[in-house]
């Protein structure tokens, strides 16, 4: 059975619009894209749609209450939700670097989720003491 998919590159801000002429599961054409990156997110978007993920934890002892964080790579885009609550009850100790790993391999997808800043640790005063 053939079909017709559109779709909307976003790896730029150019935002082509791309035609997918599929044919059963295989895809037999695409157009509508300018570069090849585009073509290559145009499979990988029919075969195994993934997205990054950015996000914040909780973070104890730093100079702010939220650590934000990200994913090192895409993740399925059907596994959004899992991941995302996953990390919701989450909560680390600063001080953190930025790029240490917060967990390894999430949810069990061999992809790591990272700090993206660093996060120091707040001296209370008893620390003084
Ligand atoms: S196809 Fe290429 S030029 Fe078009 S939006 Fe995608 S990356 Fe940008």
């Amino acid at each position: 059975m053939k079909s017709q998919i559109e779709l909307v590159c976003i790896c730029c801000p150019m935002g082509c619009q791309m035609q997918l002429h599929v044919e059963g599961r295989a895809i037999s054409e695409i157009e509508g894209n300018t570069c090849k990156i585009g073509l290559n997110y145009a499979r990988q978007e029919c075969i195994d749609p993934r997205r990054m993920l950015s996000t914040t934890v909780a973070c104890k002892n730093g100079l702010w209450p939220r650590l934000p964080v990200k994913t090192a790579e895409a993740i399925p885009k059907a596994m959004m939700g899992e991941i995302a609550r996953s990390l919701h009850f989450l909560a680390v100790t600063a001080p953190v670097e930025i790029g240490a790993v917060i967990v390894e391999n999430i949810c069990g997808t061999s992809i790591n989720v990272v700090a993206t800043r660093s996060m120091p640790k707040v001296k209370l005063e008893a620390d003084n003491n």
